[in-house]
């Protein structure tokens, strides 16, 4: 029999507009949308971002969600500020009408009854759109829920609870047989009730995914009142529920990757288990528990060679290790080593390889890299690490 696995993978995980910027393409530029499969079939998407667009695509190219031809979905909104609903258009399976869709989320007070129709629709109104919302022939259900209220989707257990955001916000705690996912993004804490209500919903998740948008200092300072958090409340959070696994979510437009970097390596000094949403990450739930896995996105022209390196890093305990190895294969954008050490995705490689010969002795060639990739190798005696190289600014290039 194979293992029951509830499969949850990121589209997008950039807050507030989408950025194209080569800076932050590491982590990844589309704004939130999520899909979720559990064992049984039952099919959810979080958010409707610009991630979306992508999650479309791919479809189309399986020939639905789990490769039957309808799609039969349920679609989580957890409020009506952009970044969450501007894929909706460019979503090719609304306009299919083999396919069902059932939409969730609040009634807003500015749109009143029918609010969750309205603010989907209104987007696709003259003069803002040049297809009409007529043209989506897909079928459609609107659900109004509230905070506090909860429900059953297949062998899925949902329940909402409102976060402090401008406007209004929806929490989420999805329960499927295989583990428990906690959606709660766009939030800021608010000392008080509020942050009662999240640690409750949060209350022993086996994966946590929060807004960490700001820095604390930014959110103790010029971004006070914006709606959002930091990664050090991320922690926090998780910390006081109790949570398996922290994922960090709903980056700055203007953080690049390396801000990202930090707060990541900040969050894991303090709560181990966190990570950084990534655009193609998957996170996969069983009985043995929770697995993480990044997109393979070493693409270009590939080398293979084999060079001596030394390689320095952190492993998946946290301890730092440094070992002599060997590069099997570089590409533009990143290598691929054989290691006796397990690093830990994510975390941070400094590779220096020699230069073969006796007068090359001084200019070996050093990179750092994040680890994308970790299994057993191709020989199965050691570990095969993909990594990514990280890209320097002109101030920060290394000096050996
Ligand atoms: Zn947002
Ligand atoms: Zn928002």
């Amino acid at each position: 029999m194979t293992e029951a696995i509830a499969k949850l993978e990121f589209c997008g995980v950039r807050g507030s507009t989408p950025t194209p910027e080569r800076e932050n393409g590491r982590y990844g530029g589309n704004t939130p949308c999520l899909e979720l499969t559990a064992a049984d079939g039952t099919h959810l998407i979080l958010d409707c971002g610009t991630g979306l667009r992508a999650l479309g695509n791919r479809w189309a190219q399986s020939n639905g969600a789990n490769g039957a031809h309808a799609v039969d979905s349920h679609i989580l909104v957890t409020h009506y500020h952009w970044d969450h609903i501007q894929g909706i258009p460019f979503f090719h399976p609304f306009f299919e009408p083999q396919n069902h869709f059932h939409f969730y989320s609040f009634e807003s007070r500015y749109l009143g009854p029918g609010s969750l129709r309205k603010a989907l629709e209104s987007q696709l109104a003259s003069p803002y759109f040049p297809v009409d919302a007529n043209m989506m022939s897909a079928q459609r259900i609107f659900h109004e829920v509230a905070g506090g209220g909860s429900w059953q989707i297949g062998g899925v257990r949902i329940k909402a609870a409102r976060l402090n955001h401008p406007q209004g916000c929806l929490g989420y705690r999805i329960e499927t047989p295989e583990g428990s996912i906690v959606y709660a993004t766009d939030n800021e804490p608010d000392g008080g009730e509020f942050d009662k209500v999240l640690r409750q919903l949060a209350e022993s998740a086996d994966v946590l995914i929060y807004d960490a948008q700001y820095s604390p200092e930014q959110l103790a300072s010029t971004r006070k009142g914006w709606g959002h958090s930091s990664w050090l409340e991320a922690v926090k959070v998780a910390r006081d529920a109790r949570v398996n696994n922290l994922i960090l979510f709903h980056h700055d437009p203007d953080s690049s990757d390396r801000v990202i970097d930090g707060y990541l390596s900040a969050a894991r000094q303090e709560f181990p288990d966190t990570w950084a949403a990534t655009e193609g990450m998957m996170v996969n739930l069983s009985k043995r528990g929770v697995a993480v896995k990044l997109r393979e996105s070493r693409i270009g022209l590939r080398k293979r060679l084999r060079f001596a390196a030394t390689v320095s890093g952190v492993d998946q305990d946290g301890k730092k290790f440094e070992e002599k190895a060997q590069v099997r294969d570089l590409t533009m954008l990143g290598a691929y080593l054989a290691l006796n050490n397990r690093p830990r995705l994510q975390s941070e490689l400094r590779v220096v390889m020699e230069a073969a010969g006796e007068g090359n002795r001084g200019s070996a060639l050093s990179f750092r890299g994040t680890v994308i990739h970790c299994e057993i190798g191709r020989e199965h005696t050691q570990n095969g690490v993909g990594v990514v190289f990280i890209e320097e600014t002109e101030s920060g290039l290394p000096r050996d």
